[in-house]
């Protein structure tokens, strides 16, 4: 058995869904590592089809990648598996990355044959489809073969995922508009007033063109991975939720890194672009926020929705609030 085979082996035993190699060509890549000479890069795939099937109102949405431990630490783990495997085997040194921004992790994968970059700019694998997070490890170790980036054009003639997308970020310019997409929306610090109505009810992340490309199925073998969070998120409880709870809930998951603050700002712009009384009701409640920007948020959202019921809030919070900025948000909207 060659090393290849061996390294294949062992990430079989410790259940990793895919692996390939490629070399480490750059200097960028070479000086993380004395001797550096390859890259073994894997794949862990997730399920994108589980649900909790809520109705959608006055739910916010979790994207799929998010409702799990966060991936970081899963990727970690094999990949500390593996760097014990080579280093006890082949006296072999290792660096681990996963989700650095030393690397692109894509280019990395599409270099060791692991798939295709789509329009909608995730890696496609031929087994997984879209839903796989990427981890590798850089090796000072000369392998017996690497594999070769496969040369097909997986989405010649396919718009599906173009038409799918709801902000058109992804061009029919073959440009990924990346300020319009909603997955990055819901991790920026500020959202421009005229896309949020874009966001719809996205708490974190979106999925909506990987459901569309056909490379995924339900049928795919991908991973089911324990929740930890339901992916329809009451927002009423989003939003009264303390530190403690966001720590032992969402916190856990990959969109932990972003903090309570960002997730309950997507909450009320949620509830700002879904017009229902309900929605009135909430956002009033949680007017009492101490957080000047949170209180600000509330009154854009109560501003978008702009009902009877919303105006009537708004000329409350009008007549009590201290605040002369949000006092003067409040007002543009009277
Ligand atoms: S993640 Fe959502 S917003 Fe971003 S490109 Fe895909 S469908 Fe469009
Ligand atoms: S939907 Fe079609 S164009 Fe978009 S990534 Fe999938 S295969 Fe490619």
């Amino acid at each position: 058995m060659n090393i290849n085979q061996s390294i294949i082996q062992y990430a079989k035993e410790i259940s990793i869904d895919k692996i390939g190699f490629c070399r480490a060509n750059t200097d960028l890549e070479r000086n993380q590592l004395k001797g550096a000479q390859s890259f073994i890069v894997i794949l862990e795939s997730y399920n994108l089809y589980l649900t909790n099937e809520k109705s959608t109102i006055l739910h916010g949405k979790m994207s799929k990648a998010a409702i799990f431990e966060d991936y970081h630490k899963i990727v970690n783990r094999k990949l500390e598996l593996l760097q014990r495997f080579l280093s006890d085997g082949f006296h072999c040194n290792s660096k681990l990355y996963c989700d650095t921004s030393l690397f692109s992790d894509r280019s990395l994968a599409v270099r060791a044959g692991l798939g295709v970059i789509g329009k909608n700019t995730f890696l496609i694998n031929e087994d997984y489809g879209t839903a796989t997070f990427i981890g590798y490890l850089l090796t000072d170790m000369k392998l017996e073969y690497y594999d070769s980036e496969i040369r097909n054009d997986y989405c010649e003639g396919c718009s599906i995922c173009l038409n799918a997308c709801p902000s058109k970020a992804i061009g029919v310019d073959k440009q990924f508009h990346i300020d319009l997409c909603i997955s990055k929306l819901t991790q920026a610090k500020e959202v421009p007033e005229e896309l949020k109505k874009l966001m719809s009810n996205s708490l974190y992340g979106c999925d909506i063109c990987q459901l569309a490309c056909p490379s995924n199925h339900p049928k795919n073998k991908n991973s089911v991975k324990e929740s930890i969070i339901e992916e329809y998120y009451d927002l009423d409880f989003l939003l009264s939720m303390n530190n403690a709870i966001f720590k032992d809930t969402i916190g856990k998951t990959a969109a932990g890194w972003k903090g309570k603050k960002t997730l309950q700002r997507n909450g009320i712009i949620a509830l700002g672009n879904h017009d229902s009384q309900e929605s009135v009701r909430i956002l009033n409640k949680f007017y009492q926020d101490i957080r000047i920007d949170i209180r600000m948020e509330i009154v854009h959202s109560l501003g978008r929705i702009g009902s009877i019921e919303a105006k009537q809030v708004l000329k409350e919070k009008h007549a009590t609030e201290k605040n002369e900025e949000v006092r003067l948000l409040i007002h543009k909207y009277l």
